[in-house]
């Protein structure tokens, strides 16, 4: 039999109050649901013996973008709090209601990754992005923030961190990424509200929504692992994080401007030349209505792997090395397009 243990409601995240060299595990009540029952977003803590860093790790903050609830379930297997530092906060379900909708939102069809740190007194979305932040984000001194991409597309493994800031480029490094893209942090994001209030945070991309991609999930825990011996919360050697990840000063989408069956050519991870062709929109009787064209060179951060699509449909995601500087305009749609 496999032993589970009654799971206890709590209010605060007390981290000081928890005992050391033990596993802790609770329901953290957020905001009520319509029955009039809590929302209860489950925490595990390992709290190791000695002092250390509080590092937090969120999955599933779009409620489809499930690779990050592997990824936390492999640390709670590997760390012994027992020889460990500091204190490790697992969310492995961060939007409660959208993982239980199979959606990437909120129950009220608003993307918590949008409008951090809530407000409270506010819309039901921002009453529980308000709590979450407040009463647990605000807590970590160290943020992963792991997502996928969006259904009917397919990422890398990448990271989005502003380089600028040395913290959040060590954490970026430590990840040993295929790709980084350089981002200041945009308005709304849980990273953005983090790295305002102190909590060093980045956030990894790990491929697809909706499942477990194994190979993936294996190379971001060597990262998250590899963040854990630089911060001396684990032993062992820091990896050398001189990598050869394709630093990408920008990304943006290109889209097609015709619908119908679409093919997109390059493979993730792939350099794309500026002219090149990346994708053909076809008319149901098999006839070429458009080729889609890399507006810059660049390499290829996601795509679209859905082939029926509308016109103005987001092809495929380019990573850009510099600004040109004669592009006033940056091609493509505005490049919020946080996953
Ligand atoms: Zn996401």
């Amino acid at each position: 039999m496999f032993k589970s243990t009654v799971i206890k409601t709590k209010e605060e995240l007390s981290l000081s109050k928890l005992k050391g060299g033990i596993v802790h595990r609770m329901h953290m009540h957020l905001t009520d649901n319509s029955l009039g029952v809590p929302w209860r977003v489950p925490i595990i803590v390992i709290k190791g013996t000695s002092p250390g860093p509080v590092v937090g790790l969120t999955a599933a903050l779009h409620g489809n973008e499930l690779n990050g609830i592997s990824n936390i379930f492999k640390l709670i297997e590997e760390i012994d709090p027992l020889k460990f530092s500091g204190t490790l906060v697992l969310l492995p379900i961060s939007n409660v209601p959208g993982y239980l909708m199979n959606q990437r939102e909120f129950s009220d069809g608003i993307d918590l990754n949008r409008i951090m740190p809530g407000k409270d007194k506010g819309a039901t979305s921002d009453l529980y992005a308000y709590h979450f932040t407040k009463k647990i984000i605000g807590k970590l001194n160290y943020l992963l923030d792991l997502h996928t991409a969006s259904h009917g597309r397919v990422n890398s493994l990448y990271i989005r961190a502003d380089l600028d800031i040395e913290e959040t480029r060590t954490l970026a490094y430590l990840q040993n990424p295929q790709i980084i893209v350089k981002k200041h942090d945009e308005d709304g994001t849980l990273r953005s509200w983090a790295n305002e209030n102190g909590v060093h945070a980045i956030t990894i991309e790990i491929g697809n929504a909706n499942t477990f991609q194994n190979s993936l999930i294996n190379e971001t825990h060597d990262g998250i692992l590899n963040t854990l011996r630089y911060l001396e919360m684990i032993e062992g050697e820091v990896q050398d994080m001189i990598t050869d990840a394709t630093v990408c000063d920008h990304s943006y989408w290109i889209y097609s401007n015709k619908g119908g069956i679409v093919d997109v050519f390059p493979k993730l991870a792939d350099s794309v030349k500026k002219g090149q062709v990346i994708a053909r929109v076809y008319d149901v009787f098999g006839q070429v209505k458009e080729e889609v064209i890399a507006d810059r060179s660049g390499v290829v951060i996601g795509k679209n792997v859905r082939p029926n699509c509308e016109a103005g449909t987001r092809i495929l995601h380019l990573g850009v090395s510099i600004i040109e500087p004669e592009t006033e305009d940056i091609p493509g749609h505005d490049d919020f397009e946080e996953s």
